[in-house]
């Protein structure tokens, strides 16, 4: 088998076997890959799980359920690196049908001993805007494109950006979360989210405050919550305001005169 097969196989593997052993029912669309690798799965001494028919001969891959993709990410060491360096995955958080995810960059050091994304003062924030938007946090589904946190070289704290090897690593996990949430709109974290998910590099002031999409999924690009914690000028925090604006339109969601006036004028 190829690298790339087996690594596919890898991947897909705890869930074919979950459907062989009948602890999960087997998926309705199974795409060219899905058979293929059923076959080497029985190849390889198991017996061959039954597929129900779908759209059997769509090039779609296996269809995830979050309980397989969750084991799956959670045990995932594509990169060693980071396999090393890390406390534990941070698989994402909040509500798996979401109308509204955001996405950022990678954990922190806050993240990844806590394993769960946007709990450090940046998530502190993220949270005040999602309750300005008159969210909660648990109405949102939260989740980054790389799902460890970068390493650091010895010696050194603080955080460091994802590079783009790793996050183009990283990004089927976030592609299958975006897939079984089905959100109406994704709200992309910074420049560096963005060039993750998008593969955009164009500067921020380029990105933000218009649509862009993700397969067919809406994404608004906007500055990550950590940006405002060290830039605190009122205008600033009325670009991501007015970005949050345009999100609630697009999910067709009343906003209040008081919504439409924040950080037009100083706050008492
Ligand atoms: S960063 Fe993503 S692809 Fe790399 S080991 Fe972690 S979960 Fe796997």
């Amino acid at each position: 088998m190829s690298d790339v097969f087996h690594q596919a196989l890898a991947q897909t593997l705890p869930m074919l076997e979950e459907i062989r052993d009948g602890i999960k029912p087997p998926p309705r669309a199974s795409g060219k890959a899905l058979r293929k690798l059923l076959k080497e799965v029985s190849s390889h001494g198991a017996s061959a799980p039954q597929l129900v028919e779908g759209s059997a001969d769509a090039e779609s891959s296996a269809v995830w359920t979050w309980d397989a993709l969750e084991q799956v990410i959670k045990g995932c060491e594509k990169c060693p690196h980071l396999v090393r360096s890390r406390t534990q995955v941070v698989f994402g958080v909040g509500n798996r049908e979401a109308d509204l995810m955001f996405v950022g960059e990678a954990p922190g050091a806050d993240e990844d001993e806590q394993g769960e994304p946007f709990i450090g003062r940046a998530g502190q924030l993220l949270t005040k805007i999602i309750e300005a938007m008159e969210f909660s946090r648990e109405d949102i589904f939260i989740a980054n494109v790389l799902k460890c946190r970068p390493d650091m070289p010895e010696g050194e704290s603080g955080n460091r950006k994802p590079r783009p090897a790793e996050m183009a690593t990283c990004l089927p996990w976030l592609r299958e979360q975006i897939k079984l949430v089905q959100p109406k709109a994704i709200v992309a974290l910074g420049a560096t989210a963005a060039e993750g998910l998008l593969g955009e590099t164009r500067p921020m002031r380029e990105l933000r405050g218009r649509w862009l999409a993700f397969g067919e999924v809406p994404v608004m690009v906007t500055y990550h919550p950590a940006y405002l914690l060290r830039n605190q000028a009122i205008t600033e925090k009325r670009k991501v305001w007015e970005d949050m604006l345009l999100v609630l339109k697009k999910l067709n969601l009343p906003i209040s005169a008081k919504q439409e006036r924040y950080f037009t004028q100083p706050t008492k």
